[in-house]
């Protein structure tokens, strides 16, 4: 601990956004870096307190006050060394993680916690910049071979922790480029995608195969992939040539709203409209599509932070007005009683894409869509009241409470639910949850021996943070038992 009193002289400060006329111009990330000198002096407010929660809360496990405390004295090799054990790809994290870790940091009971995941982010990137993170092939292979399905960050950090210990590993990616929702979902503005292809180069000169366009199994797929113009491979062929085959394919069926006038034009789902934006950015060749927002009135159904992302990618596009609605309460802005320190708390969230412009709207439900000629027009919704029923929320419309809102864009941003796809599932004999995410048991065994699941595919929607924990544990777990 370099600074025991750190904490007492130093406050929080964040590194803050690009201003808002400057940032809603372009898709660049918005959020800043601090110089060198505060971010450590922000390093130095951890007080290496002797259970350190933020630990117990990451579900990498990074080791925050060691490295801090590197990073407070300016060892940034030192302070990179140790994040790196734990965190296959801090640059990604450090820029989208909801840091689970700060609403847990031990200063953040009665101050502003250590701003954990922006002194990531300085760490990973100071690494990048001065070269130090190279390629790190194995010295030695093994003869084991292993099959990762998907190429999001589940399946990506499982194939970097395999691949160091000498395995053979292929990943088999449906879409153009691997990074699922990293590449695909989250927009260019909080995740630039030159950092995946520096990431996937690395894991390359490492010795990771990769092939794109390739999709196993056939039958039903998801929202927002090409996958329908992927070569399709047979599933059983793999399980035949590996020793091992690990899913990690997503939860990517979008939740829908069966409203009335749901078939007119104009309504959409979030993924498709926001990986059109990332793949026009990247220039694929067909991603020309006509979902744009530009001069259109939208609405995003959905207070999550998917509508949050539509929210930044309308107004980036040009749109006259955009408006989220949510059919839960606000959430409170500071901890309630009922989730306190050192759990994570739902709270009132105002993102870089809000700052932007955006009437935000809760306890609203969608009654129906109108319009004229085909295409959506406006929204019927009404405000609901919410009580509990059996200890459950429920909410009740309340009476003569209907409005509309204009809208000739909707979005619809209600999360993602199972996985289902008939062919990978039928092919692998895999069994289904109730949730309809792949069963495992005990750890990431499905019901057939030799095969597995990690990440979003077996847990439902998560996050990057999550996915990549699956992953690695996963990649333990594997090495263990071949
Ligand atoms: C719009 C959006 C914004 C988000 N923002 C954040 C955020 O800010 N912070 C955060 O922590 N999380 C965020 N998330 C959630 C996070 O991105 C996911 O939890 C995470 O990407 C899940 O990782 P995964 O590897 O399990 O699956 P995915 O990222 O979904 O990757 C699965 C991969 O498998 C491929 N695939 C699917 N089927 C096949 C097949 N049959 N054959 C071959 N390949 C296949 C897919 O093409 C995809 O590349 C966001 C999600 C979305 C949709
Ligand atoms: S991965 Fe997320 S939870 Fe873990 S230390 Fe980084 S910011 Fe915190």
């Amino acid at each position: 601990m370099g600074d025991p009193k750190g904490f007492l002289h130093v406050k929080r400060k964040v590194s803050g956004y690009r201003p808002v006329e400057e940032r809603i111009n372009d898709y660049s990330e918005v959020e800043e870096q601090l110089p060198d000198d505060e971010r450590r002096a922000q390093a130095s407010r951890c007080m290496d307190c002797g259970v350190p929660f933020c630990h117990w809360a990451c579900p990498l496990a990074n080791l925050m006050p060691e490295y801090q405390d590197r990073l407070f004295r300016g060892d940034w090799v030192g302070a990179w060394a140790i994040l790196q054990e734990a965190n296959p790809f801090p640059e990604f994290t450090g820029r989208v993680c909801p840091a689970l870790c700060e609403a847990s940091c031990v200063l953040g009971a009665n101050d502003a916690p250590v701003t954990i995941r922006q002194n990531e982010l300085a760490v990973i990137e100071k690494a990048f910049e001065n070269g130090i993170v190279a390629p790190r092939p194995p010295k030695k292979r093994n003869k084991k071979k292993v099959a990762v399905i998907g190429g999001g960050p589940a399946g990506l950090s499982t194939a970097y922790f395999l691949n160091r210990q000498g395995f053979t590993v292929v990943v088999y990616e449906a879409d153009r480029t691997v990074g699922g929702y990293l590449r695909y979902g989250i927009p260019n503005f909080k995740l630039n995608k030159d950092f995946i292809d520096r990431r996937v180069r690395l894991l390359e000169a490492e010795g990771v195969i990769f092939k794109t366009n390739t999709r196993v199994g056939g039958g039903h797929f998801a929202f927002g992939t090409t996958g329908g113009g992927a070569e399709v491979i047979d599933a059983k062929k793999l399980e035949s040539e590996y020793d091992l085959i690990l899913i990690t394919i997503g939860a990517r069926d979008a939740r829908d709203l069966k409203a009335p006038g749901r078939e007119l034009s104009g309504i959409v789902q979030a993924l498709d409209f926001l990986s059109l934006q990332n793949r026009t950015l990247a220039t694929e060749k067909d991603a020309f599509a006509p979902v744009n927002a530009f001069g259109k009135k939208v609405l995003v159904i959905g207070g999550g932070d998917t509508g949050s992302d539509c929210v930044g990618t309308a107004n980036r596009q040009g749109a006259e007005k955009v408006t989220q609605v949510e059919v839960l309460p606000k959430p409170p802005e500071h901890r309630p009683s009922s989730q306190p320190w050192p759990l994570w708390p739902i709270l009132f969230k105002t993102s870089s894409s809000h700052m932007e412009g955006c009437d935000r709207l809760w306890s609203v439900n969608t009654k129906a869509f109108t319009g004229g000629n085909g295409a959506v027009q406006a929204v019927n919704v009404c405000k609901v009241e919410w009580g509990t029923e059996n200890g459950r929320p429920v909410s009740k419309e309340v009476a003569g409470s209907d409005f509309e809102i204009e809208a000739d864009l909707v979005l619809l941003a209600m999360g993602f639910t199972h996985v289902v796809q008939e062919g990978l599932v039928a092919d692998l004999g895999l069994a289904i949850d109730e949730r309809g995410n792949i069963r495992t048991r005990g750890s990431f065994h499905t019901s057939n021996p030799k095969v597995w699941a990690a990440g979003d595919s077996r847990n439902g929607a998560s996050l990057v943070c999550r996915a990549m924990a699956d992953g690695k544990a996963a990649a333990e777990a594997i090495a263990k038992t071949l």
